[in-house]
């Protein structure tokens, strides 16, 4: 019997992992439901195929880039990125034919350096830099893509990014809670998760809460509160958060409540779950959960409260789940988020 591949280019209705992006579960967060009276769920973005929700905007970009005809078949894709979306255009754009330049600073975890390098990414470690010094990696990928006519991704400011959450994370959520979500909470990276999935949810039901958790350091918080966006005292270790601008994928969002989380509160919460619930996650995640718990605490019991689990806590093996450098840091993970 002949098994070998008499037609290369039979069609299946089988999909490659570029069509296994989102879907994803929404996990009860069993005690920090139980301590608010409220339920506190979280959508586990960390089960995308490059292991975090910006696997969609990733997909997002390239899908939109492919059809106004900007990324031609087997071009380079380069990108500045604290890592998640470098993971996700690579592991995508690699489904799909495509290289890719990511232009990352040295600041963010080795683990998610190592892992770019070893997916096949082209990985350029560049020093941290604001937004308004021109050696800030986002410049650096757009001059990048300039002189050697590669398509950028410009994830800030192209709002394919808040497309993909508007299409698929909103939808979803909505569905998985039969429409009776009453917060959805998210921090702010380039904005797209917030935004993305705090408009579709409220073009179902105007009443849904968008709240945005700030780590410390970042001028969301005061943008959403005080209408000006000063990046406030202090920092944080959340990678992957932190916007110090109104980038386009904010544009038109209003949220109705904001909260400032210190990492304490996130490391607290990160660690609670990976011991009482089995589930290992990053501090952005942590920030986020600790953003539902303040939600819930002010308007609960009773609200249905979504928010979103990033990435897991394997890429960052060496620093929040390090002992020593929590210790370092003044940070403990034996202090619980709610009793
Ligand atoms: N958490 C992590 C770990 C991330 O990498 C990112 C994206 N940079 C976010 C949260 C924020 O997502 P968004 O860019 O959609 O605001």
């Amino acid at each position: 019997m002949e098994c070998g591949p008499a037609v290369l280019t039979v069609s299946s209705s089988y999909l490659g992992v570029d069509g296994h992006v989102g879907r994803t579960p929404l996990v009860r967060l069993r005690h920090f439901s139980e301590a608010t009276g409220c339920e506190i769920l979280g959508k586990a973005e960390f089960m995308n195929p490059g292991g975090s929700v910006k696997d969609r905007a990733a997909l997002g970009i390239i899908l939109d880039a492919e059809k106004s005809g900007a990324l031609a078949p087997g071009a380079t894709i380069v990108e500045g990125t604290a890592g998640n979306t470098g993971i996700g255009l690579t592991v995508i754009g690699h489904a799909r034919g495509y290289r890719s330049v990511i232009v990352i600073p040295e600041t963010q975890s080795p683990e998610k350096i190592s892992l770019l390098r070893t997916l096949g990414a082209e990985v350029l470690t560049v020093a941290e830099k604001p937004y308004s010094d021109p050696g800030n990696y986002n410049h650096i990928a757009r001059r990048l893509a300039e002189e050697n006519r590669w398509y950028w991704a410009n994830q800030f400011d192209n709002l394919a990014n808040r497309q993909a959450h508007f299409l698929t994370t909103g939808p979803e959520i909505w569905e998985q809670t039969n429409g009776t979500i009453d917060a959805f909470v998210a921090a702010v990276g380039t904005g797209g998760t917030l935004a993305g999935t705090a408009l579709a949810l409220k073009e179902k039901n105007p009443l849904v809460a968008a709240v945005c958790a700030d780590p410390y350091g970042a001028a969301m918080w005061s943008w959403f509160t005080l209408g000006n966006p000063s990046v406030n005292d202090g920092d944080s270790h959340a990678e992957g958060i932190g916007q110090s601008r109104l980038t386009r994928n904010l544009e038109g969002l209003t949220v109705d409540e904001a909260y400032r989380i210190p990492d304490q509160e996130a490391i607290s919460a990160i660690h609670q779950l990976l011991r009482e619930e089995g589930l290992f996650l990053g501090l952005s995640s942590g920030i986020n959960i600790a953003g539902a718990v303040r939600y819930a605490r002010e308007h609960g019991p009773g609200k249905t409260i979504v928010t979103i689990l990033c990435d897991s806590g394997a890429k960052y093996l060496s620093k929040i789940y390090d002992r020593k450098w929590l210790e370092q840091e003044g940070l403990d993970p034996d202090l619980r988020l709610v009793s």
